[in-house]
């Protein structure tokens, strides 16, 4: 019996302590919004899904190196010398096509170390909070813009241009080459231009007639004056036959590499 008292004074207890708090809440104002009718006001700087104005980004990679989850993959490709790419709002020259820019949302943890590091502002953050899906893939987002045939252009121009390029620099080495074996020849013509005279003068180092002919004994400035000149002599031998060696090496070496 007073086991049943207890239980009726619990249940009537519990009853209107529960109908108290329901009628005061009644007349205090809601907050609750009705979603997706209404929609509350978001703080500033809410973090909620990464945007990317691609036509902003110079493709630097910055953002790329920031993410500590790598969840950001960004493509570029060079941009070739008659291409104009333009300039971003900031006043960036661009140079690189942005040929890939996914972010992968499944895997971003929303800390926004990408977004300070950018030179031209273009990736942020933006209140939009409503894009859940039921297949992960699907929350990778892409910015990039290009078609794969543009890709595919972008790609073939930059490969004729290092062609090109290339083959210019093989002229120009050619060229300086031929240059430089054109004036070693010249000068060992003038070198066997040199030695009948020296032979004529018994190995006396002469210059001109005058000098092969003469046998008298130098003496004073005169002598100095000859030593000066077999010392001048002596080291453009030097130099010939250094250029010589080099052009034998060179020779060699280009043999062994078609062999
Ligand atoms: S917010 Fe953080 S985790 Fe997400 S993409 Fe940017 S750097 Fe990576
Ligand atoms: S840091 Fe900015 S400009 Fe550089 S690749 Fe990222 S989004 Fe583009």
């Amino acid at each position: 019996m007073v086991k049943a008292l207890s239980d009726t004074y619990l249940t009537f207890k519990t009853i209107f302590t529960g109908m108290g708090i329901t009628l005061r809440h009644l007349f205090k104002r809601s907050v609750t919004v009705q979603y997706p009718r209404q929609r509350d006001v978001l703080p500033e700087r809410v973090r909620l899904k990464l945007h990317v104005n691609i036509d902003d980004c110079i493709g630097c990679r910055l953002c790329e190196r920031a993410c500590p989850v790598e969840c950001i993959d960004i493509g570029t490709i060079k941009s070739t010398d008659d291409d104009d790419l333009g300039e971003t709002s900031t006043g960036h020259k661009k140079k690189l096509w942005v040929d890939q820019f996914d972010i992968d949302m499944a895997k971003c943890c929303y800390c926004e170390l990408c977004v300070h590091p950018c030179p031209t502002d273009c990736i942020t953050m933006v209140e939009d909070y409503e894009y859940s899906a039921y297949d992960r893939n699907d929350l990778i987002l892409s910015f990039s813009d290009m078609s794969p045939e543009q890709i595919e252009e972008a790609n073939r121009k930059l490969e004729k241009e290092a062609e090109e390029k290339r083959r210019k620099k093989e002229e120009a080495k050619l060229a300086k080459k031929k240059k430089a074996e054109a004036k070693a020849a010249a000068g060992d013509a003038a070198a066997a231009g040199d030695k009948p005279k020296d032979a004529a003068t018994g190995g006396v180092a002469a210059t001109d007639g005058k000098e092969a002919g003469s046998e008298k004994p130098e003496t004073g400035a005169g002598a100095e004056a000859s030593g000066d000149e077999d010392a001048e002599k002596a080291a453009r031998r030097a130099e010939r036959e250094a250029r010589r060696a080099a052009r034998r090496a060179e020779r060699e070496a280009k043999k062994k590499s078609e062999e």
